[in-house]
């Protein structure tokens, strides 16, 4: 598994490039040398740091983007695709880990530009709540679902369904964050994307923050569902990834629940 870094909005990412070798899906050199951005290549998968949260982009000959930021990202989003060489033209679908609006506030942009947006029904409904409903009856959930524009058309996801990315990515319905929240879990390269599931302040692993989520006993559960994977890394939406050894740290989250 394979990664790239690509800092938006003033944000540094760190170590010099490492982009090596010229394949689809990799920045160019002139992209490279002319945009404001730098990149850290560990493979297909690129991270794009928008405002508030890590997108994240699949290099293949059809880009996948995983999550898309607040409302207002597409420019950042589009600039960072031309700085990996590649265009939002080549954008097939957007999977939303969840309907916060950090991860689903830029989707109604992009489905309007013609991009299916891809995401469980139990956060999609919940994205048709108002400021009134809030009001109402005010919750947490509600409050972040009003928060997130609504979008005409979503493509449903469900558990145990298998997207044709990275070799087959299988969504992993884990409610408790949001109703509606789910992890893709690619066997091929032994990656789990998490969304907010987990965090790692620190480079610690631990459940979600309890503050923002909606049900945060049921949160903490799944995870003993994701420790029965094989991971090798894991794929976080505000913190660096962990490369390795992801396996035996979701077993040990998994004990304390
Ligand atoms: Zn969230
Ligand atoms: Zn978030």
């Amino acid at each position: 598994m394979t990664s790239s870094t690509v800092p938006l909005g003033g944000r540094r990412a760190g170590p010099t490039s490492q982009c090596a070798h010229h394949v689809p899906g990799e920045p160019n050199r002139a992209a490279r040398e002319t945009s404001p951005y730098r990149c850290r290549m560990i493979g297909d998968i690129a991270t794009i740091l928008l405002p508030r949260v890590r997108a994240h982009v699949i290099l293949e000959p059809e880009l996948t983007l995983i999550d898309c930021g607040l409302a207002g990202s597409a420019r950042n989003i589009r600039r960072a695709l031309a700085a990996l060489g590649r265009s939002m033209d080549e954008l097939a679908r957007v999977i939303c880990t969840h309907g916060h609006p950090d991860h689903a506030g830029g989707a109604r942009a992009l489905a309007r530009a013609g991009v299916p947006i891809h995401m469980h029904d139990a956060d999609a409904r919940g994205l048709r709540t108002c400021w009134a409903d809030l009001i109402r009856r005010p919750s947490r959930g509600r409050f972040f679902a009003a928060m997130t524009p609504d979008l005409p058309e979503v493509v449903p996801l469900e558990d145990g369904q298998v997207l044709p990315v990275l070799g087959g990515l299988e969504v992993i319905h884990t409610p408790g964050h949001t109703p509606g929240s789910v992890c893709l879990y690619g066997a091929r390269d032994r990656v789990l994307f998490v969304g907010d599931m987990l965090q790692a302040p620190s480079g610690n692993v631990t459940f979600a923050n309890d503050v923002c989520s909606d049900d945060i006993v049921t949160a903490r559960r799944q995870v003993r569902r994701l420790a029965s994977l094989d991971v090798k890394s894991i794929v976080f939406s505000h913190y660096p990834p962990l490369k390795d050894g992801a396996r035996s740290v979701l077993e040990g989250l998994a004990a304390k629940v």
